[in-house]
């Protein structure tokens, strides 16, 4: 038993009461340590429904929103995923735990470094790269299922490029303050559109993002 695991149980109770039924998406979130990837003082709010601070002005996203995407993502074993915007390496740990192939961008590379060792440590097969993801990672195209962690203003057109027929981009699109989930959907020559409102992301900053330092 570990320290956190009552804590951890609650957390998928939770989740579950707030809606989220896949079961895969469930099992992950209760095998991955979230506590790991939370630095410092808010190791004890680890299993709390927020979103906590992990340096540079960024945050590892809320568990509900988490568990939302994922489920929406709806990734099968061996689907070949990109994330933009690796950040505490959490979102990227739990897809790779579901068993998929993780692709992962981060722009700050402190976090990318500290992310990278603990994939490592716990054992996880995971590509990552520091740099700009508005613009996609196209050595590893087409993907599956994109899953964008930040705020954009709108949709990158590059991941829709990058995206395999029939697969998935989950993004938040709005402005700065809150923002809709869009789950689009890759169908040969036309996107379907699924909008859900209500999130609160950091800003996607790069080409196809917002101006930021
Ligand atoms: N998925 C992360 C959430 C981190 S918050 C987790 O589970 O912890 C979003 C992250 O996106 C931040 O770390 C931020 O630095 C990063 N980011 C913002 N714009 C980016 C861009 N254009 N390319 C790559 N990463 C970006």
């Amino acid at each position: 038993m570990g320290r956190f695991d009552d804590e951890r149980v609650e957390m998928i109770a939770l989740l579950k009461e707030r809606g989220i039924t896949d079961e895969r998406v469930l099992q992950a979130m209760m095998k991955v340590e979230r506590h790991l990837f939370v630095t410092g003082p808010f190791i004890n709010k680890s299993y709390e429904d927020t979103a906590l601070p992990i340096g540079h002005s960024q945050t590892i996203s809320q568990p509900y929103t988490v568990a939302f995407m994922t489920q929406e993502l709806s990734p099968k074993r061996g689907s070949k995923v990109l994330e933009i915007g690796t950040g505490s390496g959490y979102q990227a740990v739990i897809l790779a735990e579901m068993g998929c192939r993780v692709f992962t961008i981060e722009r700050h590379l402190d976090l990318l470094l500290e992310a990278r060792r603990l994939f490592e440590r716990l054992g996880y097969r995971i590509a990552s790269r520091g740099g700009d993801g508005t613009v996609g990672w196209t050595e590893f195209a087409p993907y599956d299922g994109i899953i964008v962690t930040a705020a954009a203003p709108d949709v990158p057109e590059p991941l829709l490029q990058q995206l395999a027929d029939g697969g998935k981009l989950v993004i938040p699109v709005g402005d700065l303050e809150t923002q809709n989930l869009r789950v689009i959907t890759k169908m040969g020559d036309t996107l379907e559109t699924k909008e859900v409102r209500g999130f609160k992301f950091v800003p996607l900053i790069g080409k196809k993002g917002w101006n930021g330092k």
